[in-house]
Protein backbone atom coordinates (compact mmCIF):
# COMPACT_ATOMS: atom_id res chain seq x y z
CA UNK A 1 0.00 0.00 0.00
CA UNK A 2 1.18 2.95 -1.00
CA UNK A 3 1.43 6.25 1.29
CA UNK A 4 2.46 9.95 1.13
CA UNK A 5 5.14 11.82 2.87
CA UNK A 6 6.16 14.98 2.61
CA UNK A 7 5.87 14.90 -1.12
CA UNK A 8 6.92 11.36 -2.15
CA UNK A 9 4.64 8.24 -2.47
CA UNK A 10 6.63 5.34 -0.78
CA UNK A 11 5.77 1.97 0.43
CA UNK A 12 4.49 2.26 3.81
CA UNK A 13 7.18 0.20 5.22
CA UNK A 14 9.60 3.25 3.85
CA UNK A 15 7.86 6.15 5.21
CA UNK A 16 9.63 7.46 8.52
CA UNK A 17 9.22 10.00 10.53
CA UNK A 18 11.99 11.40 12.92
CA UNK A 19 11.59 10.87 16.87
CA UNK A 20 11.65 14.84 17.26
CA UNK A 21 8.48 15.67 15.03
CA UNK A 22 6.30 17.27 17.59
CA UNK A 23 3.72 14.76 16.44
CA UNK A 24 5.06 12.09 18.09
CA UNK A 25 6.12 14.16 21.20
CA UNK A 26 2.83 16.59 21.49
CA UNK A 27 0.60 15.53 19.56
CA UNK A 28 0.99 18.81 17.82
CA UNK A 29 -1.27 18.19 14.35
CA UNK A 30 -4.47 18.26 12.72
CA UNK A 31 -6.15 15.54 10.78
CA UNK A 32 -8.80 14.57 8.46
CA UNK A 33 -10.22 11.35 7.48
CA UNK A 34 -11.79 11.59 3.83
CA UNK A 35 -14.30 8.47 2.83
CA UNK A 36 -13.35 7.56 -0.72
CA UNK A 37 -16.34 5.92 -3.11
CA UNK A 38 -15.59 3.99 -6.38
CA UNK A 39 -12.29 6.23 -6.28
CA UNK A 40 -14.18 9.37 -5.53
CA UNK A 41 -13.82 11.78 -3.07
CA UNK A 42 -16.97 12.52 -0.64
CA UNK A 43 -17.47 15.83 -0.04
CA UNK A 44 -13.87 16.91 -0.20
CA UNK A 45 -13.94 20.35 -0.56
CA UNK A 46 -15.74 20.27 3.19
CA UNK A 47 -13.29 18.26 4.50
CA UNK A 48 -10.48 20.77 2.93
CA UNK A 49 -12.76 23.37 4.24
CA UNK A 50 -12.56 21.88 8.16
CA UNK A 51 -8.92 21.08 7.92
CA UNK A 52 -8.00 24.31 7.09
CA UNK A 53 -10.04 25.49 10.40
CA UNK A 54 -8.29 22.99 12.42
CA UNK A 55 -4.90 24.59 11.03
CA UNK A 56 -6.27 27.90 12.07
CA UNK A 57 -7.31 26.33 15.66
CA UNK A 58 -3.88 25.29 16.03
CA UNK A 59 -1.98 28.70 14.78
CA UNK A 60 -0.25 26.35 11.83
CA UNK A 61 -0.26 27.64 8.08
CA UNK A 62 -1.78 25.04 5.51
CA UNK A 63 1.06 23.89 3.82
CA UNK A 64 -0.62 23.33 0.78
CA UNK A 65 -3.24 25.28 -1.58
CA UNK A 66 -6.86 23.70 -2.50
CA UNK A 67 -5.72 22.73 -5.92
CA UNK A 68 -2.30 20.89 -4.68
CA UNK A 69 -4.48 19.05 -1.85
CA UNK A 70 -7.19 18.18 -4.20
CA UNK A 71 -4.41 17.05 -6.72
CA UNK A 72 -2.25 15.10 -4.31
CA UNK A 73 -5.58 13.65 -3.05
CA UNK A 74 -6.40 11.93 -6.26
CA UNK A 75 -3.09 11.07 -7.00
CA UNK A 76 -3.50 8.79 -3.59
CA UNK A 77 -6.85 7.80 -4.50
CA UNK A 78 -5.52 6.19 -8.35
CA UNK A 79 -2.90 4.24 -6.76
CA UNK A 80 -4.73 2.65 -4.16
CA UNK A 81 -5.60 -0.98 -4.08
CA UNK A 82 -9.17 -0.25 -2.93
CA UNK A 83 -11.74 1.70 -4.67
CA UNK A 84 -13.48 2.46 -1.63
CA UNK A 85 -11.40 3.66 1.10
CA UNK A 86 -10.75 5.74 4.15
CA UNK A 87 -8.30 8.32 3.08
CA UNK A 88 -6.63 9.66 6.16
CA UNK A 89 -4.16 13.07 6.01
CA UNK A 90 -2.11 14.32 8.85
CA UNK A 91 -0.25 17.66 9.30
CA UNK A 92 2.00 18.27 11.92
CA UNK A 93 4.11 21.00 13.24
CA UNK A 94 7.40 19.26 11.81
CA UNK A 95 10.70 18.23 13.32
CA UNK A 96 12.43 20.45 16.21
CA UNK A 97 16.36 20.12 17.15
CA UNK A 98 14.79 20.18 21.00
CA UNK A 99 11.99 19.35 22.91
CA UNK A 100 10.44 22.28 23.71
CA UNK A 101 6.59 23.58 24.18
CA UNK A 102 6.67 26.57 22.32
CA UNK A 103 6.94 26.44 18.44
CA UNK A 104 9.93 26.31 16.52
CA UNK A 105 11.17 29.45 15.11
CA UNK A 106 11.16 27.85 11.33
CA UNK A 107 8.29 25.13 10.73
CA UNK A 108 8.58 22.82 8.24
CA UNK A 109 5.18 20.91 8.40
CA UNK A 110 5.22 16.96 8.20
CA UNK A 111 2.10 15.48 5.97
CA UNK A 112 1.24 12.18 5.73
CA UNK A 113 -1.63 10.42 4.11
CA UNK A 114 -2.68 7.18 3.56
CA UNK A 115 -5.19 4.59 2.93
CA UNK A 116 -7.04 2.22 4.30
CA UNK A 117 -9.78 -0.18 3.46
CA UNK A 118 -13.19 1.38 4.21
CA UNK A 119 -15.53 -0.69 5.96
CA UNK A 120 -18.68 1.52 6.71
CA UNK A 121 -21.15 -0.97 8.48
CA UNK A 122 -22.05 -4.40 7.97
CA UNK A 123 -25.93 -5.21 7.28
CA UNK A 124 -25.94 -6.91 11.00
CA UNK A 125 -25.04 -3.70 12.26
CA UNK A 126 -27.84 -1.73 10.55
CA UNK A 127 -30.48 -4.63 11.07
CA UNK A 128 -29.65 -5.54 14.35
CA UNK A 129 -28.41 -2.09 15.54
CA UNK A 130 -25.26 -1.47 18.02
CA UNK A 131 -24.52 -1.35 21.70
CA UNK A 132 -22.53 2.19 23.32
CA UNK A 133 -21.93 2.95 26.75
CA UNK A 134 -22.24 6.64 28.22
CA UNK A 135 -19.48 8.31 29.78
CA UNK A 136 -18.01 11.59 31.17
CA UNK A 137 -16.55 13.99 28.57
CA UNK A 138 -12.95 14.21 29.76
CA UNK A 139 -11.84 15.89 26.69
CA UNK A 140 -10.30 20.00 26.71
CA UNK A 141 -13.13 22.55 25.46
CA UNK A 142 -11.53 22.80 21.86
CA UNK A 143 -13.26 19.57 20.49
CA UNK A 144 -14.08 21.33 17.24
CA UNK A 145 -10.73 20.72 16.16
CA UNK A 146 -9.86 17.61 14.38
CA UNK A 147 -6.18 17.34 15.88
CA UNK A 148 -4.13 14.34 16.67
CA UNK A 149 -3.92 15.01 20.19
CA UNK A 150 -6.39 12.10 20.81
CA UNK A 151 -5.66 10.40 24.24
CA UNK A 152 -9.11 11.10 25.75
CA UNK A 153 -11.15 9.73 22.79
CA UNK A 154 -9.06 6.76 23.40
CA UNK A 155 -9.62 6.15 26.62
CA UNK A 156 -13.13 6.58 26.29
CA UNK A 157 -13.88 4.49 23.20
CA UNK A 158 -11.59 1.50 25.03
CA UNK A 159 -14.30 2.04 27.83
CA UNK A 160 -17.09 0.66 24.76
CA UNK A 161 -14.37 -1.48 24.15
CA UNK A 162 -14.58 -3.57 27.71
CA UNK A 163 -17.99 -3.33 27.79
CA UNK A 164 -18.14 -5.26 24.37
CA UNK A 165 -20.08 -2.09 22.83
CA UNK A 166 -18.76 -0.20 19.69
CA UNK A 167 -18.94 3.37 20.96
CA UNK A 168 -19.05 5.58 23.78
CA UNK A 169 -21.50 8.24 24.00
CA UNK A 170 -20.01 11.73 25.64
CA UNK A 171 -22.08 14.03 28.24
CA UNK A 172 -21.15 17.05 29.50
CA UNK A 173 -22.72 18.52 32.56
CA UNK A 174 -25.99 16.57 32.06
CA UNK A 175 -26.16 17.19 28.23
CA UNK A 176 -24.83 15.52 25.23
CA UNK A 177 -21.66 16.16 22.92
CA UNK A 178 -20.87 13.41 20.52
CA UNK A 179 -19.19 9.92 20.27
CA UNK A 180 -15.76 9.50 20.64
CA UNK A 181 -15.35 9.14 16.98
CA UNK A 182 -18.59 10.12 15.94
CA UNK A 183 -21.81 12.83 16.26
CA UNK A 184 -25.25 11.10 17.91
CA UNK A 185 -28.40 11.98 17.14
CA UNK A 186 -31.41 11.56 19.28
CA UNK A 187 -34.97 11.03 17.51
CA UNK A 188 -38.04 11.66 20.00
CA UNK A 189 -41.72 11.60 19.09
CA UNK A 190 -40.56 11.86 15.28
CA UNK A 191 -38.15 14.91 15.35
CA UNK A 192 -34.38 14.38 14.73
CA UNK A 193 -32.34 16.30 17.73
CA UNK A 194 -28.85 17.27 17.27
CA UNK A 195 -26.65 19.27 19.34
CA UNK A 196 -25.25 22.66 18.55
CA UNK A 197 -21.49 22.87 16.85
CA UNK A 198 -19.88 24.50 19.32
CA UNK A 199 -16.53 23.93 20.61
CA UNK A 200 -17.42 20.85 22.82
CA UNK A 201 -17.42 18.99 19.43
CA UNK A 202 -16.48 18.10 16.12
CA UNK A 203 -18.43 19.53 13.39
CA UNK A 204 -19.41 16.57 11.66
CA UNK A 205 -18.87 16.41 7.90
CA UNK A 206 -21.49 13.30 7.92
CA UNK A 207 -23.66 15.46 10.65
CA UNK A 208 -24.12 17.85 8.16
CA UNK A 209 -25.12 15.66 5.62
CA UNK A 210 -27.57 13.74 7.48
CA UNK A 211 -29.55 17.16 8.58
CA UNK A 212 -29.27 18.03 5.01
CA UNK A 213 -30.98 15.00 4.04
CA UNK A 214 -33.47 15.38 6.71
CA UNK A 215 -34.62 18.97 5.60
CA UNK A 216 -34.42 17.55 1.83
CA UNK A 217 -36.98 15.06 2.72
CA UNK A 218 -39.16 16.78 5.61
CA UNK A 219 -38.32 15.02 8.65
CA UNK A 220 -38.74 17.68 11.41
CA UNK A 221 -35.30 18.50 12.94
CA UNK A 222 -33.77 20.92 15.86
CA UNK A 223 -30.50 21.85 16.59
CA UNK A 224 -29.94 22.81 20.68
CA UNK A 225 -28.43 21.17 23.36
CA UNK A 226 -30.00 17.87 23.85
CA UNK A 227 -29.80 16.72 27.81
CA UNK A 228 -29.01 13.64 29.17
CA UNK A 229 -32.70 12.29 29.57
CA UNK A 230 -33.36 12.97 26.18
CA UNK A 231 -31.00 10.55 25.29
CA UNK A 232 -31.42 7.99 27.55
CA UNK A 233 -35.16 8.16 26.90
CA UNK A 234 -35.36 8.40 23.11
CA UNK A 235 -37.13 6.56 20.89
CA UNK A 236 -34.22 5.89 18.81
CA UNK A 237 -30.27 6.92 18.59
CA UNK A 238 -27.79 7.10 15.91
CA UNK A 239 -24.40 7.54 15.51
CA UNK A 240 -22.80 9.12 12.33
CA UNK A 241 -19.36 9.45 10.50
CA UNK A 242 -17.51 9.40 7.45
CA UNK A 243 -16.22 5.72 8.10
CA UNK A 244 -19.18 4.13 9.56
CA UNK A 245 -22.03 6.23 7.95
CA UNK A 246 -25.09 6.73 10.01
CA UNK A 247 -25.56 3.45 12.46
CA UNK A 248 -28.16 2.73 14.80
CA UNK A 249 -27.67 2.24 18.63
CA UNK A 250 -30.48 0.42 20.57
CA UNK A 251 -28.59 -0.21 23.83
CA UNK A 252 -26.89 2.26 25.97
CA UNK A 253 -25.48 1.27 29.42
CA UNK A 254 -27.15 -2.08 28.80
CA UNK A 255 -30.92 -0.67 28.26
CA UNK A 256 -33.06 -0.70 25.51
CA UNK A 257 -33.35 2.31 22.98
CA UNK A 258 -37.32 2.55 22.06
CA UNK A 259 -38.42 -0.63 21.16
CA UNK A 260 -34.67 -2.13 21.37
CA UNK A 261 -34.12 -2.72 17.18
CA UNK A 262 -33.71 0.23 14.30
CA UNK A 263 -36.47 2.51 14.22
CA UNK A 264 -38.07 3.56 10.86
CA UNK A 265 -36.59 7.22 10.81
CA UNK A 266 -33.31 5.44 11.18
CA UNK A 267 -34.44 2.95 8.09
CA UNK A 268 -35.58 6.10 6.42
CA UNK A 269 -32.16 8.14 6.74
CA UNK A 270 -30.09 5.14 5.55
CA UNK A 271 -31.85 4.93 2.46
CA UNK A 272 -31.66 8.41 1.81
CA UNK A 273 -28.13 8.38 2.56
CA UNK A 274 -27.24 5.98 0.04
CA UNK A 275 -29.09 7.58 -2.53
CA UNK A 276 -27.49 10.76 -1.69
CA UNK A 277 -24.17 8.73 -2.04
CA UNK A 278 -25.28 7.57 -4.93
CA UNK A 279 -26.26 10.42 -6.98
CA UNK A 280 -23.35 12.42 -6.16
CA UNK A 281 -20.77 9.30 -7.09
CA UNK A 282 -22.62 9.66 -10.20
CA UNK A 283 -22.56 13.54 -11.12
N1 LIG B 1 -16.70 13.38 16.37
C1 LIG B 1 -15.48 12.85 16.56
C2 LIG B 1 -14.82 13.00 17.88
C3 LIG B 1 -14.84 12.18 15.49
O1 LIG B 1 -13.62 11.66 15.67
C4 LIG B 1 -15.50 12.06 14.25
C5 LIG B 1 -14.85 11.43 13.10
O2 LIG B 1 -14.81 10.27 12.88
C6 LIG B 1 -16.80 12.59 14.12
C7 LIG B 1 -17.36 13.26 15.19
C8 LIG B 1 -17.58 12.46 12.82
O3 LIG B 1 -17.09 13.36 11.87
P1 LIG B 1 -17.21 13.05 10.30
O4 LIG B 1 -18.66 12.84 10.02
O5 LIG B 1 -16.67 14.26 9.65
O6 LIG B 1 -16.40 11.82 10.04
Amino acid sequence: NIVYLNGEFLSIEDAKVPVMDRGFLFGDGVYEVIPVYSRRPFRLGQHLQRLQASLDGIGLANPKTQQEWTQIIYRMIEQADYADQSLYLQITRGVDSRRNHAFPAVVRPTIFMMGEDLSTSSPEQREQGVAAVTAADIRWLRCDLKTTSLLANCLLRQMSVAAGCIETVLLRDGFLSEGSASNIFVVNDGMLLAPIKNHLMLPGITYDVVLELAAQHGLRSEVRDVREEEVRSADELWLTSSTREVLPIVTLDGKSIGKGVPGPVFANMYAWYQEFKATVMRA
